[in-house]
């Protein structure tokens, strides 16, 4: 079958406790746990088993995965060989092709030098390391477990693997726009990351999130975020502190040494597709966004009716191809460094040449302010943010993206797979 995303995301729910803004669908086990003895051990093995009983029921051929992602949570709270275990089983359902990228994300102070060598040893290839700042005060502000010691104790592991040829790439996540964050605190932590190698670098805005201890702390006004005109020097400062250290920003929070833009992330941007396995994983099949059950009691019963219609819920989507949604490409396409190409995307109207243009100054004069400060910029039929500036205030140009398109769909519903 063409078109099969090559692409599988695995999620690991599990985490030794819950950061102060975090929302994601984890389940704190304690800072001791262990996915293979010990405390948390039982929960991690019967959710292992589910996962498993997952991918079993896949049975579509086609070809083979050219990513993988194991994420979370913390999938490193796992031992080696669970690890290996779960590749093995997707290798042989899916097939893995060779020199496929397979990245396990890690937090600092849940692996050691032998559980590495064990991961690689397993085929993981590309490490994600969830560093978030080497400053131990801000640490413990976001409820990290990890001290920057032990964060920079990590990046030397990782880089000693990856300087031996061991590891293919690595990136090292941090967030921006932290409570009490000004320009000279930033710019040292982006100093301290680049000194430590990784050729990628996630750098995340801080959003708060419901339900999270720091949307609890903002409505009590606690939470002192750096205001508007702060935050945009903060992130025009890492783009261009970065660019200068060779890095290039491919999308609006990757940045990455030649070569090692992650080929997953850049799956997740161009509409390709992925399939997903676990507790609260998406996937994004022929076009269709699905999302498993984010609790554990729901994600059981969920593969408990895959099991007994014997189908996995993507492989039901086979039969029912559609294009991915157009308001998708364009806020993913939008986020990346080449942008946006709207001819491509009008193509599924059936528009003759005059109509084309219509629509295309349509939105031309939306984006007019844009368009006039170099926030956006127009190659041929193409449009993409400018970096930094136009990459900053990326959210209103999206806003008004997406209600021209709404306006086309409108207009053409009849006509479209949207
Ligand atoms: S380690 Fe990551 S996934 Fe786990 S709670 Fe913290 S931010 Fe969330």
């Amino acid at each position: 079958m063409n078109n099969q995303p090559r692409s599988a995301y695995l999620h690991i729910p599990f985490c030794h406790r819950r950061c102060f803004y975090c929302d994601f669908p984890v389940v704190p086990l304690g800072d001791k746990a262990k996915g293979d003895s010990g405390p948390g051990s039982s929960s991690i093995k019967s959710y292992l088993n589910l996962i498993h009983r997952e991918i079993s029921l896949f049975d579509l051929r086609g070809d083979s995965l050219s990513t993988v992602y194991i994420g979370g949570g913390t999938p490193s709270l796992l031992s080696s060989r669970q690890v290996a275990d779960l590749l093995d089983h997707l290798r042989s359902k899916c097939g893995l092709q060779y020199g496929a990228e397979i990245t396990l994300e890690i937090d600092p102070a849940s692996f050691d030098i032998n559980s590495l060598k064990g991961f690689l040893e397993a085929g993981i290839n590309r490490i994600s390391l969830g560093g978030q700042s080497f400053d131990n005060n801000v640490l413990q502000e976001l409820g990290r477990r990890h001290s920057s010691i032990e964060l920079l104790d990590s990046c030397d592991l990782i880089n000693d693997s990856f300087q031996r040829g061991d590891l293919c790439s690595w990136s090292l996540d941090l967030i921006q726009n932290l409570p009490n964050q000004n320009l000279v605190d930033w710019k040292e932590q982006l100093l301290k990351a680049i000194s430590k190698g990784p050729p990628h670098l996630s750098i995340y805005d801080l959003s708060i999130e419901n339900g999270t201890v720091f949307a609890w702390k903002q409505r009590r006004n606690e939470l002192h975020l750096p205001n508007e005109e702060v935050s945009f020097d903060i992130s025009r400062m890492t783009s261009e502190v970065l660019r200068k250290a060779g890095f290039s920003r491919y999308e609006i929070s990757n940045y990455s040494l030649p070569g090692h833009a992650s080929r997953h992330n850049r799956v997740y941007w161009s509409g390709a597709g992925w399939w997903g396995f676990g507790q609260g994983a998406t996937s994004c099949v022929f076009g269709q966004r699905f999302s498993r059950p984010r609790t554990r009691e729901g994600y059981k019963k969920w593969v408990e009716s895959q099991e007994l219609r014997k189908i996995e819920s993507s492989s039901s989507l086979i039969d029912d191809c559609k294009l991915i949604p157009c308001d998708d490409l364009f806020i993913v396409g939008l986020r990346r460094r080449e942008g946006v190409d709207i001819k491509e995307l009008l193509k599924r109207f059936n528009l003759n040449h005059k109509q084309f243009q219509i629509h295309l100054n349509e939105l031309k004069i939306r984006w007019e302010y844009a368009l006039k400060m170099g926030w956006v910029k127009q190659r041929g039929d193409r449009f993409y943010l400018t970096d930094p500036d136009g990459m900053e205030i990326s959210n209103q140009i999206l806003v008004d993206m997406l209600l021209w398109w709404e306006s086309l769909s409108n207009l053409y519903s009849d006509q479209s797979i949207l």
